[in-house]
């Protein structure tokens, strides 16, 4: 019996725990939903919600695509840089749906469940782009069962409103750019190791030298209470 929860837990089949939930990070039904949500104590990945808002969907806009992918590249990149202050960045990725619990959704994997705690607890404190980000543990462990599949292949017919991820990609140049700086940075400034094999994430000055994953261009002030 217990070998059979275990196995069906967070699927389809499991009648107690919400499968979007567990999969996803998120559920349209959120706290009203009939089945749990069970926030993980310890994750590898967090979710920061509602933080990307993409000027595509407003009815007015005049950005051409190109415009469009510059400006998501530069948020990509600005958020790439400031998470991978917490610890060995594995994933990030930022979903385009629209509906109410996956608008701009923003998920991070780090290597360590003690980097992730440390990124929750510092973000949750910040601001970004004039709005206080509010961060969580993500159950999410597997992106390829997060993301719609028929979206993938340009076939979704839910659109932004799907319930599965459908992912806004920054360009393969930039992430490219990003995973090298990331590797270089950690080679020059390798994490410490403690006794025991763990390590800490490393502790920041609130200001002066902050450590980044890479050349920052110019884009600070959106960390800034707006
Ligand atoms: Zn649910
Ligand atoms: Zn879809």
């Amino acid at each position: 019996m217990a070998s059979h929860l275990a196995q069906i837990f967070g699927t389809e089949q499991d009648r107690v725990n919400c499968s979007f939930y567990y999969k996803i990070g998120a559920c349209r039904h959120g706290d009203r939903c009939s089945r749990k949500h069970i926030k993980p104590p310890f994750s590898q990945t967090i979710l920061l919600p509602n933080v990307y808002h993409n000027p595509a969907h407003d009815p007015g806009c005049k950005y051409t695509e190109k415009e469009l992918q510059e400006g998501f590249d530069a948020v990509y990149e600005d958020l790439y840089c400031e998470l991978a202050k917490f610890g060995h960045l594995m994933e990030l990725h930022v979903c385009d749906n629209v509906g109410d619990h996956l608008i701009g959704n923003v998920y991070a994997r780090y290597e360590w469940e003690a980097e992730a705690q440390a990124a929750v607890d510092n973000l949750n404190n910040r601001w970004y782009a004039g709005r206080p980000l509010y961060a969580e543990l993500s159950p999410v462990t597997d992106f390829r069962e997060a993301c719609c599949r028929q979206n993938e292949n340009g076939e979704c017919n839910r659109g932004g409103f799907c319930n599965f991820m459908h992912l806004r990609l920054a360009s393969k140049d930039l992430v490219r750019q990003l995973r090298h700086g990331q590797r270089l940075e950690r080679k020059l400034n390798p994490p410490k190791e403690m006794a025991g094999g763990g390590w800490e994430p490393p502790k920041r000055e609130r200001n002066g030298q902050e450590r980044s994953a890479s050349p920052r261009r110019g884009t600070d002030d959106a960390w800034r209470r707006g």
